[in-house]
């Protein structure tokens, strides 16, 4: 695989919701590993909302494994995985892949059947690439506007324009 074909996802979506337990298993996947900044929430969200609830129990009861797996600090990762009752890791630094294994085994499914929703290409495709799981990603919901945000948006465009 090229480099650049690691840094293509596998497929693009709308939004997280429109990530199907249907279409999970038409791809063979049994484990979600998300995101959440952009990707469930934006940044000033502080605690899930109904449509994550229905969303996550939708997939749990077709018996797909799901855990969270952020970047972001403890605090905050915490209080989504209590409230939404599911394991998460903090801090991931994604891409590093360590906390991403970590989940994995937590859960007891390889990565071949496993896959990552993120926002991110360089972080969030390049991890689940590094594990050899499936990347499905979805425009961040608010981007944040600083210089250097807009500057990796930018570089992520024709990995994005490549995906399905
Ligand atoms: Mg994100």
């Amino acid at each position: 695989m090229s480099f650049f074909s690691s840094l293509v996802p596998d497929r693009k979506f709308e939004k997280y919701s429109d990530v199907t337990p249907e279409f999970l298993a038409s791809e063979g996947i049994s484990a979600l590993l998300i995101d959440i900044d952009n990707t469930l929430a934006p940044y000033e969200q502080a605690e899930p909302d109904d449509t994550h609830f229905g969303w996550l129990k939708r997939l749990r009861e077709s018996g797909v494994s799901c855990a969270l797996i952020s970047n972001n600090k403890p605090p905050r990762v915490e209080r989504f995985a209590r409230e939404l009752g599911i394991p998460a890791y903090a801090d991931c630094k994604k891409p590093k892949t360590e906390f991403l294994r970590r989940a994995l085994a937590g859960l007891g499914v390889p990565p071949w059947r496993a896959a990552i929703l993120g926002d991110q290409i360089f972080t969030d495709c390049l991890a689940a690439r590094r594990l050899g799981m499936k990347a499905y990603i979805v425009p961040p919901i608010k981007d944040k506007k600083t210089l250097f945000f807009r500057f990796k948006r930018l570089l992520e465009k024709p990995f994005l324009r490549a995906g399905k």
